[in-house]
């Protein structure tokens, strides 16, 4: 790929399941592993350790191949005392069952790849935010300290704006 890494230039993100059915690249300058997702949806689906890690790229960048080996899950949630589908794509690879990303009709304009199925090198993020812990495993040992912020719902910055007060936005 062309893209240089001088300076914070957003960069292009390959990625991959296990057995190489599917790959994708997508350019993102949000590329910091830093949110670590308790839900039961994501630990369940994309998190041995009891959670999973979802960076955030330009849907419009997506390039995929071995399309056809790409399957769709919408988790059943509860909303308002009625069971509906999530409106959230979880995508995943139908012959080895990797994670690959997720997607939403509600935020167009982003998607959602899980860092476990980046190659990519990403950066180390200096802190993380742990997220959804009111779903949390009870047997998870959640990051303590300052450097690793906890929210029992939804964190209080967009991926987008935590990357910007920090310095790591990538141009
Ligand atoms: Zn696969």
């Amino acid at each position: 790929m062309g893209s240089t890494m001088k300076g914070k230039r957003m960069r292009t993100l390959e990625g991959s399941c296990h057995c190489g059915a599917v790959t994708f690249s997508v350019k993102s300058r949000t590329p910091q592993p830093y949110m670590h997702c308790h839900c039961s949806i994501c630990r369940k689906t994309a998190g041995g350790g009891g959670y999973a890690i979802n960076i955030m790229g330009e849907a419009r960048t997506l390039k995929v191949s071995g399309r056809a080996n790409l399957s769709v899950y919408r988790a059943r949630i509860e909303d308002d005392g009625k069971r509906i589908h999530s409106p959230a794509r979880r995508h995943f690879c139908k012959c080895c069952g990797s994670a690959l990303f997720i997607s939403d009709p509600r935020w167009p304009k982003w998607v959602y790849p899980h860092a476990s199925a980046i190659d990519t090198p990403l950066p180390k993020p200096k802190e993380t935010a742990q997220i959804m812990l009111d779903s949390r495993a009870p047997w998870v040992a959640v990051a303590g300290g300052k450097r690793n912020r906890k929210f029992t719902e939804f964190p209080d910055q967009s991926i987008e704006d935590w990357h910007k007060t920090r310095g790591v936005y990538e141009k």
